[in-house]
């Protein structure tokens, strides 16, 4: 499966009965029809073979056609595809949340189990909520996060994301809290190093703690290495320690949204093992949970909060899906696979030789200004000029094109403008954490080739 199809045969014509006609305008192409996925491999009905460069979107952790994972998923939906977790208690949900506070250690004991990410941060939301109304501290209900941030699709969860552009289109139904800066390592204001920006960027939060009133401030939610929203961004240590302070300082909870970093992907079961001076007092992860085969979200919860709770009523969170005994057989799976065959060891070892390959594109390559991330979650941020840093004109639709110079490459890539042309152009470079190291370099050769690509397109 690893030749180059450059001339990609003709894809199926274009239906409107799919979720693209919401995307994409009546008369643009279709995008190429799923037929088959094995290992970091997905194939279109077409025949043409697409090396799965960013795990879809950083999701499919262990790569396609995982014969354990099928397995267990066979076996669960021929025992009992469905039962609500209000009624019974199933083997597979408890199994999973003892394999989840095992790897996540102490004072993440107990694992609330929903169908995604953005549900995972409306549950994180409503469970810090509840228990400050519960425990006599009704006065904190307020979210701060960072500016750029993302933390879901849902309203609560783009309320606490730092998304201008949804904020603009959704704003009267959003109630967003006040932002931060994240502290961007390669874009930096005027006379200051990383470091320096990271300590301004923390103590920002403690300004925003203290503005709002610190009574009224209930949690700080952010992603401990960035996603899609900031393109794989990795802190100096400095700034994890200092928010740790800052949020002790003042009762205010720390979350780290670990949807796309946690599960093994950046080297370490969750980002936060890689501070240890900066513990979270809560985890959401989701994606890399039930590596993209079946919906999952997860909070990771102290057990004395979640007893907190139970002991005042129950927490009031629920779904028909939650608890989903086929998502639970499949996360069993998945992190029995990832365990077995040290994933996240893998992750760290080829995350380094992606990022050697990633350094020598940057330095010889006009177009890529930044390679940054932590083993598997990668990122490379484009720029017109590297040394003004300006950015590729909108007009140049850089994300469209590098996707689709991507699939003329067997590449399936996962690319992002992110606000509205604010912050940069990004190319997620996040294999499957099975990936071995002919593949890593293969799939650096094919990004090679469609970033010289893309360069000739731009001074054509
Ligand atoms: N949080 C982060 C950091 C994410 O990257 C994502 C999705 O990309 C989400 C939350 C939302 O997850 P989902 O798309 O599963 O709702």
């Amino acid at each position: 499966m690893n030749d180059i199809p450059i001339q990609p045969q003709p894809q199926p014509p274009r239906s409107d009965t799919g979720i693209q006609s919401f995307f994409l305008p009546p008369g643009t192409p279709g995008r190429p029809r799923i037929a088959r996925a094995e290992g970091i491999w997905l194939e279109d009905t077409a025949g043409n073979r697409y090396l799965d460069a960013s795990s879809g979107p950083v999701a499919s952790n262990l790569g396609h056609g995982n014969p354990r994972v099928l397995a267990a998923l066979e076996k669960q939906a021929r025992a009992a595809a469905f039962a609500f977790p209000a009624q019974f208690e199933s083997e597979a949900n408890l199994e999973l949340g003892e394999r989840l506070a095992r790897l996540c250690g102490p004072g993440l004991d107990r694992a609330f189990l929903v169908s995604g990410g953005s549900e995972a941060t409306e549950t994180v939301i409503k469970f810090c909520r509840q228990h400050a109304v519960v425990t006599g501290q009704g006065s904190r209900w307020k979210v701060l996060s960072r500016e750029p941030g993302y933390h879901g699709n849902t309203l609560g969860a783009l309320a606490v994301s730092g998304d201008a552009h949804a904020h603009e289109v959704f704003g009267p139904l959003l109630r967003a809290v006040d932002r931060v800066p994240a502290p961007f390592t390669y874009r930096l204001p005027a006379n200051h190093t990383a470091e320096s920006h990271a300590r301004a960027c923390a103590a920002a939060l403690e300004e925003a703690i203290v503005r709002e009133g610190p009574e009224t401030v209930l949690a700080f939610i952010m992603e401990p290495v960035g996603g899609l929203a900031t393109g794989a961004l990795v802190a100096p240590d400095v700034y994890y320690r200092t928010v740790r302070e800052i949020c002790s300082r003042h009762g205010v909870l720390l979350i780290f949204d670990e949807v796309m970093s946690g599960a093994g992907r950046t080297g370490r079961f969750l980002a936060a093992d890689h501070w240890p001076d900066a513990r979270p007092d809560l985890v959401t992860l989701a994606k890399g949970v039930t590596a993209g085969y079946t919906p999952m979200g997860v909070m990771m919860a102290p057990a004395a909060m979640a007893d907190t709770l139970a002991r005042a009523g129950g927490f009031m969170q629920g779904f028909t899906y939650f608890a989903n005994p086929l998502s639970c057989a499949v996360g069993c799976a998945v992190l029995a696979e990832m365990e077995e065959r040290d994933l996240p060891g893998n992750a760290a070892r080829m995350g380094e030789r992606l990022r050697a390959r990633l350094h020598g594109l940057r330095d010889r390559s006009p177009i890529v200004g930044d390679v940054r991330g932590l083993g598997l979650l990668m990122a490379m941020e484009l720029v017109a000029d590297k040394e003004t840093k300006a950015m590729i004109p909108l007009e140049r639709m850089a994300p469209y094109r590098l996707q689709q110079l991507g699939l003329q490459h067997g590449l399936a890539l996962y690319c992002r403008r992110t606000n509205r042309g604010t912050y940069g152009d990004w190319v997620m470079v996040s294999p499957p954490l099975v990936v071995t190291a002919d593949e890593v370099d293969m799939l650096a050769d094919r990004l090679e080739a469609v970033i010289d690509a893309y360069v000739a397109e731009l001074s054509a």
